[in-house]
């Protein structure tokens, strides 16, 4: 359990050692090391050593789009020759996506295409992949299975054409300079697992980083500037979910990550927030860390903690990924692996009629705020099948971190009573197992991606929405209206208070939040494109809308959202984005890091070929 400050000499004896000491962060990589680039640029021609240099300002900031091949101003072979040298060979030209084996041309390979289409909608086929994102509707969808969605030809659409398969801060740096220096647009993959597509741009260079997989578990890190004394792990950014947590679990902890067994959870996931299934015990993703090492847009690695670099510190937890800076290691704070309880169950709307659906589902709301409190996290699922009328309701699981099976019993008792007065047959399972790691590992499903259809909106809805009868009434409402209008439900009963109170970027609807709540819109994938715009803007000024306008001032999750969201300054980091558009200013003027929604991605708009929120075009300045 992390531990705070004040409490036993041997914490007081640490914390005054370090506050005379010169190196408060001892586990932290040296200063010196900042533009340890520049001193490799030696052997390179002088023309072309100025495209590789740290803390340049690049010369070409008045044209009006991003840097793209056919421009006077594209680097030249030779030069991309330069830049996979300096990355020690790990620059990847062109790398195929996926569904290449599908077409015709040299890479047709009936039965590997076969295979692709089996596990397209599994994260594990996609984050192996130099250039694969789970969201090929912001990719453009110009590659896919054919027996998923014909795209007629494997196009490279909103693919990047280069990825430097970084393995050292050095390749990172070496990208980043590269692209700030030339005016090529840059993208940062880890896992493709963002909602919204944001690993990716058509002919970027794209920064890998997954394979940064160091995991190194420090017993007792100090931390004098906020007084935290207790274990952590140092993960590279590439480590995903399943593997920290294996790891957490061999040396009796746990840690703060997604329930997604795949998402790069030191990657987009930290930077942009980050809810768990410890989220009601512990905050959110961004509240655990303790440090990262950076490389800034000037290509300088740096350490951000509570002492050095504050400013990026700050709005690299909660700020959003791809905007400030590209993290090479993140440290955060680790918690206890204990007994847990879960609970999967389901039911339909087909035996016992939709008005004592609904009835149950109305009943449930009332436990929101309890079971929030309680620290408990709720997974539950509303879907409406169009054709027969019927709706159903999933929730896998109801978790219950460091609760006894009586302890979570109690808590879902009222509401099972409830069910069983209404005559639904429901089935409850209830399991505890003795660590949290197996109660994750049993409990949570492998969910679908790679979805050609279908987009998702959310909102975060406070505790005023569930505080009176009338609220809960008119929520409820809401909820059901979207099943009605036939949008798939998935919500997460959740409080997101951070114990420690830590000042960070976090979107501070998180804090009020006790149902946060998603639902996605589908169309036809093979309709006109203005057809589905206006299928996603009526569902934006829709059902979306309703949402909003019962729940002002509240927010949206940046990375389980829609491209189309409103305002997303507000709805991503309410009254802290004016802080955010500063920061933003001023430690990426040039604009170096992008990614759509991302803080002050305004000034800009990917100018796709068919006209749709996604990566398949030019990044480009928005004309004023
Ligand atoms: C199946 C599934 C399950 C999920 N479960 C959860 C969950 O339980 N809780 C939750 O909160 N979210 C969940 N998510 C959403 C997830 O947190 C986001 O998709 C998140 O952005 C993933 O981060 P990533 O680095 O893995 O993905 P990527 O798509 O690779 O990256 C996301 C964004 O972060 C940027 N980025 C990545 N790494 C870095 C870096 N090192 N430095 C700077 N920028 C970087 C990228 O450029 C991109 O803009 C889930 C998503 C899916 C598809």
């Amino acid at each position: 359990m992390g531990r705070q400050q004040g409490n036993g000499s041997k914490a007081a004896g640490l914390l005054a050692l370090l506050a005379t000491s010169a190196t408060a962060t001892p586990i932290l990589t040296p200063a010196n090391w900042m533009r340890m680039v520049d001193n490799s640029l030696k052997g390179v021609a002088a023309d072309v050593r100025s495209l590789f240099l740290s803390g340049t300002a690049p010369n070409n900031t008045s044209s009006r789009c991003k840097v793209y091949p056919g421009d006077r101003n594209w680097p030249s072979d030779e030069t991309w020759a330069n830049l996979n040298k300096l990355v020690e060979n790990r620059l990847l030209d062109r790398p195929e996506p996926l569904a290449s084996v599908c077409y015709n041309g040299t890479l047709y390979n009936a039965e590997e295409c076969v295979k692709v289409t089996a596990h397209w909608n599994e994260s594990y086929s996609h984050f192996d992949n130099a250039v694969e994102m789970m969201s090929p509707v912001a990719q453009g969808m110009t590659c896919l299975p054919p027996n998923i969605f014909d795209s007629r030809a494997c196009t490279r659409g909103g693919f990047p054409m280069y990825v430097i398969n970084a393995t050292k801060p050095e390749h990172v740096q070496m990208g980043v300079n590269f692209a700030r220096n030339t005016g090529v647009r840059l993208v940062v993959k880890n896992t493709g697992h963002d909602f919204l597509g944001k690993s990716s741009g058509q002919d970027a260079l794209s920064i890998w980083t997954h394979y940064f997989k160091d995991i190194e578990y420090i017993e007792e890190y100090v931390d004098a500037e906020t007084g935290y004394l207790g274990p952590a792990f140092k993960a590279g950014v590439g480590v995903q979910a399943f593997e920290i947590y294996k790891a957490a679990h061999e040396k009796g902890h746990s840690v703060v990550g997604g329930e997604g067994e795949t998402v790069g959870i030191f990657g987009g996931y930290i930077q942009g927030g980050g809810h768990s299934p410890l989220t009601s015990l512990y905050g959110t993703g961004a509240d655990q860390v303790l440090s990262f090492e950076v490389v800034t847009a000037d290509g300088d690695y740096v350490t951000a903690n509570s002492k050095s670099n504050t400013d990026l510190f700050w709005a690299m937890r909660g700020g959003g990924g791809s905007t400030f800076g590209i993290a090479t290691s993140v440290t955060v704070k680790a918690h206890p692996d204990f007994p847990t309880t879960a609970s999967r169950f389901s039911f339909t709307s087909e035996k016992i009629g939709n008005e004592t659906f609904w009835a149950a589902i109305r009943d449930y709301v009332d436990y929101f705020i309890p079971n929030a409190d309680a620290g408990t996290y709720a997974y539950w699922t509303l879907i409406p099948n169009v054709w027969t009328g019927i709706f159903s309701f999933s929730m896998s699981p109801f978790f219950a971190p460091n609760k006894t099976l009586e302890e979570t019993h109690a808590l879902l008792q009222p509401w099972f009573t409830r069910l069983e007065e209404l005559g639904i047959d429901f089935n409850p399972n209830i399991t505890h197992f003795d660590s949290y790691y197996e109660a994750w590992r049993s409990s949570f499903p492998l969910e679908t991606v790679g979805k050609i259809n279908a987009t998702t909106g959310s909102r975060m809805f406070p505790r005023g929405n569930f505080e009176t009868k009338e609220k809960r009434d008119e929520l409820f409402q809401n909820l059901r209206q979207s099943s009605e209008n036939n949008r798939v439900q998935v919500h997460f009963n959740i409080k997101a208070v951070d114990p420690a109170n830590s000042d960070n970027a976090v979107n501070p609807a998180w804090r009020e939040n006790i149902l946060f709540a998603q639902q996605a819109v589908r169309w036809n994938s093979n309709g006109a494109a203005a057809e589905t715009l206006k299928v996603r803007q009526e569902f934006q000024s829709g059902d979306m809308q309703r949402w909003r306008d019962i729940s002002p001032g509240a927010g949206s999750y940046l990375a389980e959202a829609d491209r189309l969201e409103p305002d997303f300054g507000q709805a991503f980091w309410g009254d802290k984005y004016p802080r955010l558009l500063e920061l933003k200013a001023k430690l990426d003027p040039h604009d170096v890091f992008f990614a759509t929604t991302s803080v002050g991605s305004e000034r800009w708009k990917v100018e796709s070929v068919d006209g749709l929120p996604n990566e398949n075009g030019k990044l480009c300045r928005v004309e004023n």
